[in-house]
């Protein structure tokens, strides 16, 4: 039997997590021809959160914990459990109930029709702030417009992958981690499985806008050297009009002799250089911040404590990407998408009386 791997990262999720497992086992047991474990990660959350994972761990050995000993954030959550994650398909899942359990399904049958990386993308978003929103919006199409990759739009990080694809990635060890670009960046063959979000089911958004412009700026600056190719766009534009206003000043200067004191022009022109200068710098400062962290070379996180997970599990394993991948018959008759086309997009649809009642009503 194959196994899945359910990744769940949880900073302070006490009041989610009770409802969060009973849904998701619900849901798993739906799922025919897959066992089940549940990766969770405790990203050093203060409340509860490590007590009751512990609590579950003892109760059911599917459940396994890591925890960390310092908050590293969601990506790196997400990454500790990758690195912990053996089965032959990973799914990425919040703990708050916003990406229902019950898609997983729906996924692990588009990984067994031979797709790599099914991308959830959420058609409806309720429950999340206009400027929630709106960000979302500018953010995917500045993304589309600088970005070296296409991310799927409206797509977080609710996604199931194969095994060689959660391998590979394992070998991607940036401390600066915009998962979605680098699925996306992969290749391998990849579909969008569409679905209705829910709201947050307890607890608030660990989300607050600084750690989004952190993901944000990790996004741009991981994914694409467009703002340091931009500052030579700037700096010709500049230049350019640098020299029209030279030019202007000799034109008036042999016509109508000098007729302006020209203080204003020169703030103008200090202001907009100087600028320009200041913006290219900080630019710059942004891929040597990287270099420098990356050339530290620390490990993204540390685990203090784990449960149900043998102790050869917990050497971190030693990146390693096994390319080699077994093509099996019926790949090539079902999946017929090129990575490098568009993904194709199926969709999973909302039951009338909401995702809780795929489980409960059979
Ligand atoms: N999370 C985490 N570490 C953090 C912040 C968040 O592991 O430092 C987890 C959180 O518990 C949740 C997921 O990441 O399972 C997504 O966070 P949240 O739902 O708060 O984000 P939002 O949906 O509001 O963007
Ligand atoms: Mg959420």
């Amino acid at each position: 039997m194959k196994t899945v791997s359910i990744i769940v990262p949880c900073y302070n999720e006490e009041e989610v997590l009770p409802e969060f497992y009973k849904r998701s086992v619900d849901a798993a047991a739906e799922i025919h021809g897959w066992d089940h474990e549940w990766i969770y990660v405790n990203d050093c959350s203060s409340d509860r959160t490590g007590n009751l994972l512990a609590a579950l761990a003892v109760n059911d050995n599917r459940v396994k914990v890591i925890n960390l000993a310092r908050n590293r954030g969601h990506q790196i959550a997400v990454t500790a459990g990758l690195d912990f994650a053996h089965g032959d398909a990973v799914v990425i899942i919040d703990a708050d109930l916003q990406d229902p359990p019950e898609v997983i399904a729906r996924m692990l049958s588009l990984i067994d029709e031979g797709f790599d990386i099914v991308h959830a993308q959420r058609t409806q978003r309720p429950g999340e702030t206009i400027f929630k929103l709106w960000t979302a919006k500018m953010f995917y199409s500045m993304l589309r417009r600088i970005g070296d990759v296409k991310v799927v739009e409206n797509a977080g990080d609710f996604r199931c992958v194969s095994k060689p694809v959660a391998e590979t990635m394992r070998a991607f060890r940036e401390p600066h981690r915009f998962l979605r670009g680098m699925f996306s960046h992969l290749g391998y063959e990849q579909c969008i499985l569409q679905y209705d979000r829910d709201i947050r089911h307890a607890g608030e958004s660990k989300y607050p806008f600084i750690k989004m412009a952190k993901l944000a700026a990790d996004a741009v600056f991981s994914m694409s050297s467009a703002p340091i190719r931009s500052i030579l766009w700037a700096a010709g534009i500049t230049w350019g009009f640098g020299l029209l206003y030279l030019m202007y000043s000799v034109i008036t200067y042999f016509t109508v002799g000098i007729n302006e004191p020209g203080w204003t022009s020169a703030v103008f022109l200090l202001t907009v250089y100087t600028g320009v200068i200041l913006m290219s710098i900080a630019v710059v400062g942004q891929y040597i911040g990287r270099i420098f962290e990356q050339g530290q070379d620390r490990p993204l996180y540390w685990v203090s404590k784990t449960h149900n997970i043998e102790s050869g599990h917990f050497e971190q394993p030693i990146p390693e990407v096994k390319l080699a991948r077994k093509t099996r018959v019926e790949d090539q008759e079902t999946v017929t998408s090129s990575s490098m086309a568009e993904p194709k997009v199926f969709v999973a649809k909302r039951p009338a009386d909401g995702w809780a009642s795929v489980a409960s009503d059979s």
